[in-house]
């Protein structure tokens, strides 16, 4: 798609963004003075991530601010302050305490987006517990897969959960020592009540000493490429959540900010959790799933200031269409960015229309542990872009050599895997049970992140595709996004996938998956008039020779899109992990 770049100005009457001068900010920010910044004063347990992002609220000035403002489904609402939150936290690392859990042990949830969800994680750091989020809905296999590699001593979870998912493996998870239900006692054998134990727990919690390099949170990649991994994060993470949401997301103190991520996956414990607390700002938790009318009610009704969400959401926000957003008032909303998928630049302008501000798309994973190339509030978006690494992130486009080295690609636009310079301090430290492919990740003070990209003169980076996904045809190498976005610029497609499918001569050929819009009925003309419209803009070699519509497209729990599925059902190849998929393949 052809757009102007635009220049994301801002009003006014709104607080002048952090970074006016992206060259300056980036020149001038140093790592170690962000971690003094933040540790000023220093909690006297040291630099746990817990201690800041809520103790140090609780006993200054933001005690009775809203910390968490939770709205269940069905529209009941709990508001926890830094001082209420600080006490219930404090009152779970008791109950971890009294059950002889040692830190260092590994403390998983499965719940939904409860307030015993926030409890849990914010108090198991408290503890020095490791932290263990898993997605509400998953089934019983991934979840025993995920609480095998962590080593799970604790489970908390609800008594329905439980029976669904967590009854028929019990006794596969010797090791699992404690399953904590949330809600009046449930009198099942082999289960502790959480709630009894929270009330028989003091509020008062003194948390030891805690070193930055301390192991704090264990978090299960999408899936997307294969069989999830466990991440480890330590609590020096904080320092990254606080400087990194900042600048890609603006955050100050006096924001209501809503992360539509669950915390089963790392935005929704990064940004979800701990970034808006470290800030003192208000959290709010929307229980229910996806709704669209429910999503903008929201944003309105709470006078919503930053909004964080995914490509996946907004494609189904624009696939409602422009009118149901034009009924309510959005204008509280200062910055929306999105991560997780690229966003397509369809996306970004349509922002632009419908809230008045451009998308702003930013790039990271769940190894990186935070935000690391971001588009920013008041600098020149340019649409498709995934913008410039944040100050303190060393972004690099890297070709990996034979020899084990690294060749720099220093000229614009070339095709590369994008790497960063080791030492911001989300980085992950460990794959659970995984040393080898730990150490592949690492290569002469880099992390690789087997996505490729270029960068232009400018500095700004445009994803082209993960490095599995990309598509070799006669010769040359496409990436996925480039011709998603262009079927994404047609009226009737809502969602697109594209894949390289096994040719005799030219190796690959590409094809592409659509969803299209509501009003438009899928036949066999509609698939021509869309390789007509690929083949006009992107040229005979990128242009998809077959174009398929279907109901939906594969996608994993966390909403990405699959293409190996796809792959696999064009080849008949094995599929692989389908531990994260939505649903089981067709
Ligand atoms: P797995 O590693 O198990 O295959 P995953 O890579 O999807 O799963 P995550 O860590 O949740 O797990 O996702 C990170 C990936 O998401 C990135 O490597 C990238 O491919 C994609 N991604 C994230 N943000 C963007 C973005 N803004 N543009 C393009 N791709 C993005
Ligand atoms: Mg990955």
């Amino acid at each position: 798609m052809k757009t102007e770049p635009i220049r994301s100005g801002w009003d006014r009457a709104l607080p002048e963004p952090d970074v006016k001068d992206y060259d300056e900010s980036y020149a001038r920010f140093r790592w170690d003075a962000a971690r003094r910044e933040l540790l000023d004063p220093l909690p006297p347990c040291g630099l746990n991530l817990a201690a800041l992002a809520v103790d140090r609220h609780a006993e200054g000035a933001r005690a009775h601010h809203v910390a968490i403002d939770w709205i269940g489904v069905g529209g009941a609402e709990r508001k926890l302050s830094f001082h209420d939150l600080r006490d219930e936290t404090n009152r779970f690392a008791n109950v971890l305490e009294s059950l002889g859990v040692a830190a260092g042990d590994r403390v998983f949830t499965l719940l939904g987006r409860t307030p015993e969800l926030y409890v849990s994680a914010i108090g198991a750091l408290k503890h020095r517990s490791l932290f263990c989020p898993l997605f509400s809905a998953f089934g019983p296999e991934p979840v025993q897969q995920r609480l095998d590699l962590g080593g799970a001593c604790v489970l908390v979870t609800s008594p329905r959960i439980y029976r669904r998912v967590v009854e028929p493996i019990r006794t596969t998870l010797p090791g699992l020592e404690h399953i904590l239900l949330i809600g009046p006692d449930p009198a099942i054998q082999g289960t502790e009540s959480y709630d009894r134990l929270m009330a028989a727990s003091s509020r008062h919690f003194e948390i030891p000493r805690t070193s930055p390099e301390d192991p704090a949170i264990v978090h299960f990649t999408s899936g997307t490429t294969g069989k999830p991994k466990g991440v480890v994060h330590v609590h020096d993470a904080a320092v990254a959540h606080h400087a990194t949401s900042r600048f890609a997301l603006d955050l100050r103190p006096d924001d209501i900010f809503w992360c539509t991520a669950d915390p089963g996956w790392v935005t929704g414990t990064s940004y979800g959790i701990f970034a808006p607390l470290l800030h003192g700002a208000t959290n709010l938790v929307l229980e229910e799933e996806f709704d669209g009318e429910r999503w903008y009610r929201t944003i309105e009704e709470h006078g919503v200031q930053v909004w964080y969400t995914s490509p996946t959401a907004i494609r189904m926000l624009m696939k409602l269409g422009p009118e149901l957003a034009a009924r309510f008032d959005l204008s509280s909303l200062r910055v929306v960015a999105s991560v997780g998928e690229p966003l397509n630049p369809e996306a970004v302008v349509w922002g632009q229309q419908v809230f008045g501000i451009p998308i702003l798309d930013n790039w990271w994973q769940t190894e990186t542990g935070g935000i690391m190339i971001a588009n920013l509030r008041g600098q020149e978006i340019r649409p498709g872009s995934m913008g410039r690494p944040l100050p303190g992130i060393e972004a690099r486009i890297v070709k990996r050599r034979e020899d084990g080295g690294l060749d720099f690609i220093h000229e614009p636009d070339v095709e590369g895997e994008i790497a960063i310079r080791t030492g911001w301090p989300s980085m992950m430290r460990a794959y659970l049970n995984q040393k080898e492919r730990y150490a592949e990740c690492f290569r002469d003070d880099y992390y690789l992140s087997e996505d490729l990209a270029r960068r232009d003169r400018d500095g700004f980076f445009w994803f082209l595709g993960r490095a599995d996904d990309m598509i070799k045809t006669a010769g040359h190498r496409i990436g996925p996004f480039e011709i998603e976005s262009v079927l994404m610029e047609h009226p009737a497609v809502a969602e697109a996938a594209a894949i390289g499918k096994p040719h005799p001569t030219a190796g690959e050929v590409v094809k592409a998956f659509v969803v299209l819009k509501s009003g438009y009925a899928a036949d066999e003309k509609l698939e021509r008039e869309l390789i007509g419209f690929g083949r006009k803009r992107l040229g005979a070699v990128s242009a998809p020779r077959e174009v398929e519509i279907l109901e939906r497209l594969p996608k994993n729990r966390s909403g990405k899109i699959v293409r190996r599925i796809l792959r696999a059902r064009e080849t008949g190849a094995a599929i692989g992990d389908t531990s994260t998929l939505e649903e089981a393949p067709q």
